[in-house]
């Protein structure tokens, strides 16, 4: 089975001025295209030939599980945002996280610090766990909640490339910036 470079939900330029252009042709282009063709390289002849992402980033593990946890991952990170996305979410989801978080201010904070203190390469997420509560979680790497039973249903991305175009080393604004692109709508319909 063939992995391809899912199309992006939105034109390169879309994302601006939070995310510019460039960082799209290259963070999309080039990193999520490695990714996707370096796991069609690595998979031929081996129990996952044939097995659909989730299988991969489920079972596999090392190079196979790095490149395909990352195609899942950056998939998913593109349809978290979205054009004059920002604001806060609503009904069920704002619930939750009144329940968990004490407010939105609280979550968005904790959010924050998660992402911005998660030491090296990796992604920061917000999950719900099989007890219906929601977590932040931070993964390393290609890490990814689905392997520890929680369900994904925000991410932001704080591999260097994500942000070091726009932002150089400065990872806190990037966040900061992520806020304004975040499509609550579509976080809700995975809640
Ligand atoms: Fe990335």
């Amino acid at each position: 089975m063939i992995h391809e470079l899912p199309k992006l939900p939105y034109a390169h330029e879309a994302l601006e001025p939070y995310i510019s252009k460039q960082t799209i042709e290259y963070h999309y282009g080039k990193h999520h295209l490695a990714y996707v063709n370096n796991l069609n390289k690595l998979i031929p002849g081996t129990e996952f030939e044939n097995a659909s992402l989730d299988d991969i980033v489920m079972r596999s593990s090392g190079g196979i599980f790095n490149n395909g946890a990352q195609v899942w991952n950056h998939t998913f990170y593109w349809n978290c945002m979205k054009p004059q996305g920002g604001g806060e979410p609503s009904g069920n989801l704002h619930a939750a996280i009144l329940k968990d978080f004490g407010s939105f201010a609280e979550f968005k904070e904790k959010f924050s610090t998660a992402a911005a203190t998660l030491f090296g390469s990796g992604w920061a997420w917000l999950v719900r766990k099989d007890d219906g509560s929601l977590a932040i979680v931070q993964e390393s790497n290609a890490g990814n909640p689905l392997r520890n039973g929680a369900k994904p249903l925000l991410t932001c991305d704080v591999w260097e490339h994500a942000y070091y175009l726009d932002k150089q080393n400065l990872r806190p604004n990037y966040i900061a910036d992520f806020w304004n692109l975040v499509d609550w709508n579509a976080v809700a319909g995975r809640l």
